[in-house]
């Protein structure tokens, strides 16, 4: 079913995600509707499959789908003025969506190739984003995701659009009490795990669903083709 969403406008893959019941939140539909998916893909004819496409340097942006799984499973940590870290932000769309669903917080996201996060730059404000890039509620920076971004750190929701061998502690200690991260964890075999932290800073890990993602590696070793 999820591969069956690819629509011919934004309008009808998003409609299309809504009738599959993986949108299924009012708030989800309104955010991913006001972001243009052709604003972030390098093939526009394709921006609209539901798919994985090619971003360059070994990444990849992610199949709306799958966008919409995460976003659906950070929904009660988004809301206004909240604080979202997106480790992996390659192509800046989650970044966008997320910006939607936190009125008045911050979004940062991170992504070590330096290349792709001009990219992402020029790509928000394509898609009007110019003012939140301006006012710092859209922080897009180079860095290892691994380390997080301890600058603007706690964050209520951490997004990692990349497989990690092994869940960064660095990260469980950047969400807040409570908070809740959304990360695929994994070599070949990945899991998406929600990685929850209570209001007493007790951290527990449910295993969501099986998964295919890029590394979350070393930029020399993303740039050589792993
Ligand atoms: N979610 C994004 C990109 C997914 S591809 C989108 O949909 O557009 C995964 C991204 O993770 C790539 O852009 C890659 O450069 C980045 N990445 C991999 N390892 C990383 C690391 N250690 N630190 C920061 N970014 C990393």
């Amino acid at each position: 079913m999820a591969w069956r969403c690819s629509g011919r406008t934004n309008a009808d893959l998003i409609a299309n995600m809504h009738a599959a019941r993986i949108i299924t939140a009012d708030r989800v539909k309104e955010a991913m509707t006001k972001v243009d998916r052709a604003n972030y893909v390098m093939r526009k004819s394709d921006a609209y499959e539901d798919s994985p496409q090619p971003i360059g340097h070994g990444a990849t942006i992610s199949a709306p789908h799958m966008h919409a799984h995460a976003i659906e499973h950070l929904l009660d940590f988004l809301g206004p003025g909240k604080r979202v870290l997106d480790v992996g932000s390659g192509s800046g769309y989650l970044c966008a969506v997320l910006h939607h669903l936190v009125p008045g917080g911050i979004v940062v996201g991170v992504d070590h190739i330096p290349k792709l996060v001009d990219w992402s730059v020029e790509n928000l404000r394509k898609d009007g984003m110019s003012s939140a890039l301006d006012k710092g509620e859209i922080v897009m920076v180079t860095g290892d995701g691994r380390k997080g971004y301890s600058d603007l750190a706690l964050y209520d929701a951490i997004h990692v659009g990349a497989a990690a061998p092994t869940i960064p502690q660095q990260l469980i200690d950047q969400l807040k009490s409570p908070g809740r991260m959304f990360i695929p964890v994994g070599t070949f075999a990945q899991q998406i795990m929600q990685v929850d932290k209570d209001e007493n800073g007790e951290v527990t890990k449910k295993d969501l669903m099986g998964v295919m993602y890029v590394p979350l590696t070393d930029a020399e070793r993303q740039e050589r083709g792993y």
